[in-house]
């Protein structure tokens, strides 16, 4: 399989000040090193609780935030060094939907305006190829013509996540990061906008890196699924081994609090104590030790590595073996 996209060592800690939470210049490690690869025509989802560091993560390879270290490698090119004259092309690469396509759309342009701008920008489509480029779009994202002259208030969120899409293949991407992408939305059109993701990276060989907090959503598009606590990865897996046969103690305790659609596929309920700790000053050790049923004296003080314990199956816990 071709990598699309290589990750490495990426750390995003900010400096929190004058807040009056915080004392002066506190360091906030929202991502601490961590390290993945993208497969090209994948959906690898990013899961955890609010705050470990997914969104972070698809902020830094997107460059909306200057990361603090590591290398984000795509198509060769190692984005964090790229020039700015060869960031434009790279940027028409990587697109991104997030969670209110509300918030990004222009509430004063028309469709055909937001789509025009798009392919104006990035250079992605000739001017007069653009209003047939345009009714394609529309086609593709299952939107009726009469689209291109209404406004975004105009549609309902499911409708309007189909204009970010259309947007968003406006410039022919390569990858896109779904933030959050459907969790505004109702459960039904939820499934239809996944379903519609799915009909569109076969069409067109997308790449998704797809963030989000819902189980059952990543379940539904993921075929690899990452799962971070406090700006780290615990545990990467194909979707299948992820689901059936969970290893890190995090992961049982995610997967411990949906509903399980297989009743043959037996989890042991892990109910996490407590609440997720701050990252401003992480526990030592193992970061998860502090909710962790199988703690021991080596989780307090030393951090597990990432180890690859079946093939394509990384885990971080020293106890994986005994539990
Ligand atoms: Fe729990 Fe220790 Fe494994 Fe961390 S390393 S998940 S604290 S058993
Ligand atoms: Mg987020």
């Amino acid at each position: 399989r071709k990598v699309l996209l290589q990750v490495n060592n990426l750390k995003q800690h900010f400096t929190v000040k004058n807040d009056a939470l915080f004392k002066p210049k506190t360091v906030v490690k929202a991502v601490d090193g961590i390290s993945f690869e993208l497969y090209e025509g994948e959906t690898l989802s990013i899961v955890g609780e609010s705050g470990c560091g997914k969104s972070t993560t698809g902020r830094a390879i997107l460059r909306l935030d200057e990361p603090s270290a590591g290398e984000i490698y795509f198509g060769g090119e190692n984005l964090l060094t790229v020039k700015k004259k060869d960031m434009r092309k790279l940027r028409g690469d990587l697109q991104v939907i997030f969670q209110d396509p509300f918030a990004s759309l222009n509430p004063r342009q028309k469709v055909k305006q937001i789509l025009n701008e798009a392919m104006a920008t990035q250079k992605s489509v000739e001017k007069e190829k653009r209003p047939e480029r345009m009714k394609e779009l529309l086609e593709y994202v299952g939107l009726p013509l009469e689209s291109l002259e209404r406004y975004p208030h105009e549609f309902s969120g499911g409708q309007r996540q189909r204009i970010g899409i259309a947007r968003a293949l406006a410039v022919h991407p390569k990858l896109i990061i779904c933030d959050e992408a459907v969790s505004a939305l109702d459960v039904s059109i939820q499934a239809q906008i996944l379903n519609l993701l799915k009909q569109l990276q076969r069409q067109f060989n997308l790449t998704f890196l797809f963030i989000s907090h819902d189980l059952s959503v990543v379940r539904h598009v993921s075929d690899r699924v990452m799962v971070m606590y406090l700006g780290k990865i615990v545990e990467i897996a194909d979707k299948k081994s992820l689901f059936d046969k969970p290893m890190h103690p995090y992961t049982h305790a995610l997967l411990s609090s949906i509903p399980v659609p297989d009743p043959t596929i037996k989890h042991e309920r892990i109910i996490l104590k407590g609440d997720v700790p701050s990252p401003i000053n992480p526990p030592k050790g193992c970061r998860f030790h502090t909710r962790c049923p199988f703690a021991t004296d080596l989780c307090q003080e030393t951090e597990p590595e990432l180890r690859e314990l079946e093939k394509g199956h990384f885990v971080s816990c020293h106890m994986v073996e005994k539990i």
